[in-house]
């Protein structure tokens, strides 16, 4: 098995660029140690991207995210931002299908699956976001819902574009709200994600694949969360925004 551990710092709207350098700062002087196949990811605000990437410059295995790009290359798209912009000041990753994306900005399956092709043409990577919201859970269809998301938004991309690609499980019901998943849920549907994969481009492939868990993930229930076979690590809301929290994840990866 090859794939990486990842664990992927969402910051959201928050931080201005005095407060991201700060927060940037103290990441770095946590005293982590990544092994090879460990990778940590920072995803600020567009606006503290620039100043991130010069503070990253010389850390191994931290790398950059942006939280969202526009699908087209360029042109009249007043207060959008394109890969290209972003593949050029150093970012690494684009998370893509976040659920706050969908829900607030109504980013469709058909809108997502542009902005996964935009960002694997800049040669940078997707943290492609999925998840289900209670009402799905509670009916008990989260499979097949997860399963129509990832289909629309990444089964287009042949598998060698598909290496390029992390999922990140993110249930609705956990996000922001101090509820998680239990290792349980999180673990099967991860396991499920994982078969989705294996199905569509092979066992290799699906076992190369970084399967990340989000929502109100923490230094306490980080430990179990990862300690499942099939997750690889987290993508974490608020508590990346404090760098002893984040540390703290960071450490029970
Ligand atoms: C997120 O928004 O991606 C997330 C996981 O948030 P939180 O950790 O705050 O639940």
């Amino acid at each position: 098995m090859s794939r990486k551990k990842i664990v992927a710092g969402n910051w959201k709207m928050n931080k201005n660029i005095f407060e991201g350098k700060q927060l940037v700062n103290d990441i770095l002087e946590s005293g982590l140690e990544l092994r090879d196949d460990q990778e940590v990811v920072i995803a600020p605000p567009f606006t503290s991207l620039e100043l991130a990437a010069s503070q990253l410059r010389d850390s191994k295995n931290i790398y950059l995210a942006a939280q969202n790009c526009h699908q087209e290359a360029s042109g009249a798209y007043t207060g959008e931002v394109s890969a290209e912009m972003l593949k050029g000041i150093g970012v690494s990753y684009v998370i893509i299908g976040h659920s706050e994306r969908r829900q607030y900005f109504g980013e469709t399956d058909a809108i997502l699956a542009l902005k996964v092709d935009a960002v694997l043409k800049q040669d940078m990577k997707v943290i492609f976001c999925c998840g289900e919201s209670l009402e799905i859970r509670e009916a008990g269809t989260q499979n097949a819902y997860i399963q129509t998301q990832i289909e629309n938004g990444l089964f287009h991309l042949d598998e060698a574009t598909f290496k390029n690609i992390v999922i990140a499980y993110e249930p609705i019901w956990a996000i922001g709200t101090g509820l998680t998943a239990s290792d349980d849920q999180a673990q099967e549907m991860h396991a499920h994600i994982r078969s989705l994969v294996a199905a569509k481009y092979g066992a290799a492939a699906a076992d190369n694949t970084s399967i990340l868990y989000g929502g109100s993930c923490k230094p306490s229930n980080a430990a179990g969360l990862f300690s499942c076979p099939d997750v690889d690590g987290g993508l974490i809301g608020g508590a990346s925004l404090v760098a002893a929290d984040f540390a703290g994840i960071i450490k029970a990866r």
